[in-house]
């Protein structure tokens, strides 16, 4: 079939390509889509029980990235339109008599739960410098933060943007520009390969000085956390004018490269062996043991990463007088329900991240609960600037509101969804399979007072609440 593909095409006849050229062509060729299948197979292979690796760029291959096609969500981009155009001008006189002075640094640890962090109770001492930076003082911390989805691109951009998944939208007002509009300079130095797919396009043309995964040295892998302090290291030193860092770490992701010296947790694995039910019991809870102490070790290195970058900007001067923000963009299943890696479900495994926040003048007023998209109001909020009308979030420095509504949700095609109901004695969490036009599976739990969440309350609490918060979570992705 390919050899007649290839004799069929037009050049071949202009050309008049000999018979060796076309042999060598159709040997190459069949090698191409020979490693193709067998990467895909790979793949699959790895991500037992039965459904695609969670990984961002492995998993573009997967027929569920058709779901990013939702990026170009015209309604949203009608309202930011209207909203620019208001915003900016608002701005003008802020602008002039507030020049901005304070440097940025967020920082997000991809696949980072913050139950396996020591500063959260986690028994193991894995975020020694962390630990340190809170009994300082240096940082305030939310219990229980969420992200928004359990994906990457999902994750990341409902930080910078303050919008949910289905609110995305290629040039969107988001954290960046506004930023960049003020007199900031941008930098975003980032472990991993971030200009596949749609979140390199997502984050915009504000950025100054970019570096991936792509971009560091030979000898560095794209995934090593080593890459970005490289890259830190050669920035030049602060000069008045008001920075924007985004660091990326992915030393606890699957893919992250540990260093030897911070592989002290053993036996330990990254990597998940190809087939779970081709494993006995024994085995199996080996497994468990050795992707669980991997990733603690993948916890202890981004601290030391991110204490390292501290430290760095500290010293070029960028430290003093910052608002810095550390978190993840999702978090990862180790077995808790048979489930590993991230993207498939809402639990608290998958969600539940860090929020570290520094900046001198602005205290967090609620110290219970945030999620992601309060990150960039809460940002603006402590410059002093408006928040666009067009974001999703709260400041987490104002006083918080009882009883707020936030709604999350996988980003595959069959879904899960979920709302989270905030208030002083419960979090409730609301989730349902949604797939076609179909809600099922409602379960109900309360992580004030159940965080591992085994306890279904669905039949358990007030039944005209839980008809609001159905009706809350069916009408808000039926719209979509
Ligand atoms: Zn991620």
């Amino acid at each position: 079939m390919i050899y007649f593909f290839i004799s069929k095409l037009k050049f071949t006849k202009q050309i008049a390509l000999s018979k060796i050229v076309k042999f060598k062509a159709l040997i190459y060729i069949s090698v191409f889509i020979a490693i193709f299948i067998f990467s895909i197979f790979v793949s699959y292979e790895r991500t037992n029980p039965k459904k695609w690796i969670n990984e961002p760029f492995l998993s573009a291959l997967a027929e569920n990235n058709s779901e990013f096609i939702k990026v170009k969500n015209r309604r949203e981009i009608l309202l930011d339109k209207k909203e620019r155009q208001y915003y900016f001008s608002s701005l003008e006189n802020k602008i002039k008599t507030n020049k901005p002075q304070r440097n940025i640094i967020l920082i997000i640890v991809d696949g980072l739960r913050a139950d396996r962090m020591s500063l959260y109770g986690y028994e193991k001492y894995t975020t020694p410098n962390l630990n340190e930076l809170i009994s300082n003082n240096f940082f305030q911390y939310i219990k229980i933060f969420t992200s928004t989805c359990s994906d990457s691109v999902c994750g990341i951009y409902s930080i910078l943007s303050s919008r949910r998944y289905d609110e995305f939208g290629f040039g969107l007002l988001d954290l960046t520009e506004v930023l960049k509009t003020i007199g900031y300079e941008v930098f975003f130095i980032l472990s991993s390969n971030h200009s596949y797919m749609s979140l390199k396009q997502l984050y915009g043309e504000s950025i100054d000085v970019f570096h991936d995964g792509i971009s560091f040295k030979d000898s560095v892998s794209i995934n090593d956390d080593y890459g970005v302090i490289q890259k830190l290291e050669t920035i030049d030193s602060y000069t008045e004018q008001p920075r924007f860092f985004y660091l990326h770490f992915m030393s606890a992701h699957l893919l992250g490269k540990i260093k030897e010296e911070f592989a002290i947790y053993k036996p330990y694995s990254k990597q998940t062996p190809a087939l779970l039910s081709s494993l006995n019991n024994v085995d199996y809870n080996h497994y468990l043991e050795k992707i669980s102490n991997g990733y603690n070790n993948g916890v202890l290195q981004a601290d030391y990463y991110i204490k390292k970058s501290l430290d760095i900007l500290k010293d070029k001067g960028y430290l003093a007088n910052s608002l810095v923000v550390i978190t993840g963009d999702h978090g990862e299943g180790l077995g808790e329900r048979g489930n590993f890696s991230h993207t498939f479900n809402l639990y608290q495994e998958d969600i539940n991240v860090p929020f570290l926040w520094h900046s001198e003048g602005c205290n967090l007023k609620t110290l219970d609960y945030g999620t992601h998209i309060d990150i960039a109001p809460t940002i603006l909020d402590c410059l002093n600037l408006p928040i666009p009308m067009t974001w999703k979030g709260n400041s987490l420095i104002s006083k918080p509101q009882n009883k707020r509504l936030t709604y999350h949700q996988t980003v595959r095609i069959d879904k899960v969804v979920m709302v989270i109901e905030e208030s002083k004695n419960h979090l409730y969490k609301l989730m349902a399979n949604y797939s076609g036009s179909d809600f099922s599976k409602f379960r109900l739990f309360d992580i004030y007072n159940d965080p591992k969440e085994q306890i279904n309350l669905i039949n358990k609490i007030d039944p005209k609440h839980l008809e609001y918060l159905k009706y809350k979570l069916v009408s808000y992705f039926s719209e979509e």
